[in-house]
């Protein structure tokens, strides 16, 4: 009999303990407290249930005790049903703040009971207007109150088509205050960090005029504004009554980010001189994310998302092995660009396993990712700072024509010249010389001359693109070497050129210029100096031939003077 009772105390014990257990007791001084403990869940695959249904006692046991420190789904077609207690043993009542702090849930639904014990809902979530929101502020937060000596129930719905991480925490409101100040200082400083890097950068661009700089900054804004929208501010904010944009700039901006980030690299390591595959690979993917944000908008949103995530995860190992291969080949800005892209990959890698559920979303696991790629772009920043000094240091480039000098010119020809011997790949020259520049001299002065050069330098340089470089040789000679380019394309620029510089007729001066061109095919040259030569005769050809036109080199007239049968002639003519 005895034991009977006792066992019976036992199991009421147990029971009132669990009915404890599932309730969270608030107190006055309530901080910030985790709710996903005190969770019990229901997933709804169908997405069809109902919250009356829900609060049914058919469903009450159907709603499991979640008991985990984490509830994150990854990417989830179901609906999840949340319910948690909150137990105010006080005799005042309680005013408390549930957040969930996770902004990009597309629906999100709190109901809670009014002071006349009526269930209230607030529906709101990204594909919602932000109006919507009871506390205008970048996560949900719901305001609730707590009547003296009660225990209530509250339950959300979540549904979103992307990651589903549920983040819900209680606080008072003094301690929600406090914590959000933190919050928006910290994230000031983190957009200031972003905002600071594009104008430094931006007035190095205007020092510099280097390229690399343009797709910097485009690449800097493109991630600082996604991250913008991850933390729910550019939906505050920038497009607070569209949620079709809220949702969809996420995708275009990574986009964005990944196309910028594989231009800048490709820049910042030299990819086309030191690791030309893998620079023609990183092309064909820029294409691709071009393309993919152009139709992103007009295919499935779960799709465009896999697809984005597939490209983000091909970028970072492709722009990895670019960085390798240039730091081998002994780039110092790759080294900085290494370091830089392996901090965002490590970041990455644990934001991934976090978004598809395998590690807690908390403060450590959502914040790295956010942290790594501020801590990248300063990295960068640094990496396009050392590609600068190594130019200046070296002095490539000429200061009156803004073109390359003689020295890199000459450098660079020798590396295109053996680059193309082993790739098998064309390579022309183009040399140039304007035309009784002498007289200009004679006539209008020096200083005319030197802005006539000037005017040239600027004329050649709008007109070639990468990987072409144009150099001024010497006085008023100009040689433009052209990688995998054959004769006849050559040929085109040239008379292009040609036909510019007539039209140019600086300060009404005429002018003139002279080209000759030349090509390895078919030549046989075993030194560089051969196709320069090669090129050279041409020129003093047109120069002969009445100036202000095009000559191509050919073996034939004996424009080649390192000229012997290439092999493939040797083997075919016995
Ligand atoms: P052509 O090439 O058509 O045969 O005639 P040219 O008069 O251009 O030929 P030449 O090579 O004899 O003369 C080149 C002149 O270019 C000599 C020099 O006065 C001028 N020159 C060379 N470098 C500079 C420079 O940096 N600034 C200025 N203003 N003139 C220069
Ligand atoms: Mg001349
Ligand atoms: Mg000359």
């Amino acid at each position: 009999m005895k034991l009977a009772y006792i066992f019976r105390g036992i199991f009421l014990l147990c029971l009132f303990g669990a009915a404890d257990a599932a309730a969270l007791t608030v107190s006055p001084d309530l901080q910030s407290t985790s709710l996903i403990p005190e969770l019990r869940l229901l997933e709804d695959p169908g997405g069809e249930l109902d919250f009356n249904r829900v609060r049914s006692p058919a469903y009450r046991d159907r709603l499991k005790p979640w008991n985990r420190a984490a509830a994150n789904f990854g990417y989830s077609r179901s609906a999840y049903w949340v319910a948690f207690t909150l137990r105010n043993p006080t005799d005042e009542s309680v005013s408390l703040l549930i957040r969930q702090d996770y902004p990009l849930i597309d629906y999100l639904d709190f109901w809670g009971q009014d002071a006349g014990g009526n269930w209230q809902r607030i529906a709101t979530g990204d594909r919602r207007p932000f109006h919507n929101r009871p506390l205008a502020l970048r996560d949900f937060v719901f305001p609730v109150t707590l009547p003296a000596r009660s225990e209530r129930t509250y339950y959300l719905r979540y549904a979103s088509q992307g990651s589903l991480n549920i983040g819900l925490s209680v606080s008072r409101e003094h301690a929600f205050l406090a914590r959000l100040g933190l919050e928006q200082l910290l994230l000031g400083i983190y957009y200031g960090g972003f905002l600071v890097l594009v104008l430094y950068n931006l007035f190095l661009f205007i020092a510099v005029r280097d390229r690399a700089y343009i797709y910097y900054m485009a690449y800097a804004l493109s991630y600082g504004l996604y991250f913008a929208v991850i933390n729910g501010i550019a939906f505050q904010f920038a497009w607070p009554d569209n949620p079709w944009l809220a949702n969809w700039s996420l995708i275009v901006l990574v986009a964005l980010s990944l196309l910028f980030a594989t231009r800048f690299a490709r820049e910042v390591c030299a990819a086309a001189i030191l690791a030309p595959r893998t620079d023609r690979l990183a092309r064909a993917v820029q294409f691709v994310l071009i393309l993919l944000g152009a139709i992103a908008p007009l295919a499935g949103y779960r799709i465009v998302v896999t697809a984005v995530t597939m490209i983000a995860l091909a970028v970072g190992v492709l722009l990895l092995a670019m960085g390798s291969i240039s730091m081998l080949r002994g780039s110092v800005s790759a080294r900085y660009f290494m370091l830089g892209w392996a901090t965002l990959i490590a970041s990455v890698i644990i934001y991934v396993v976090k978004t598809f559920g395998w590690l807690p979303h908390n403060g450590y696991t959502h914040n790295a990712f956010q942290v790594a790629a501020l801590v990248e772009m300063v990295l960068l920043s640094l990496a396009l700072g050392a590609r600068v000094r190594l130019i200046r240091k070296r002095g490539y480039i000429d200061q009156l024509s803004g073109l390359y000098n003689r020295r890199f010119f000459e450098e660079q020809l020798s590396r295109e010249f053996d680059l193309a011997g082993r790739s098998g790949t064309p390579l022309s020259l183009l040399m140039m010389d304007l035309d009784h520049f002498k007289d200009i001299n004679d006539r209008h002065g020096h200083h005319q001359g030197d802005l006539v050069i000037h005017g040239i330098g600027q004329l050649i340089r709008n007109q070639v693109r990468k990987p072409v470089t144009a150099c001024r040789y010497g006085g008023e000679e100009f040689a433009i070497l052209l990688p995998r380019t054959d004769l006849a394309q050559s040929r085109v620029l040239a008379e292009r050129l040609v036909r510019k510089v007539a039209e140019l007729e600086p300060n009404g001066m005429p002018l003139t210029i002279s080209a000759g061109v030349a090509d390895l095919e078919n030549n046989g040259f075993s030194a560089p100096v051969q196709l320069l030569q090669a090129a050279d005769t041409a020129l003093y050809r047109a120069k002969q031939a009445g100036r202000n036109r095009v000559v191509t080199a050919s073996p034939e007239a004996g424009d080649s003077p390192g000229f012997v049968q290439s092999g493939k002639r040797q083997l075919l003519s016995p």
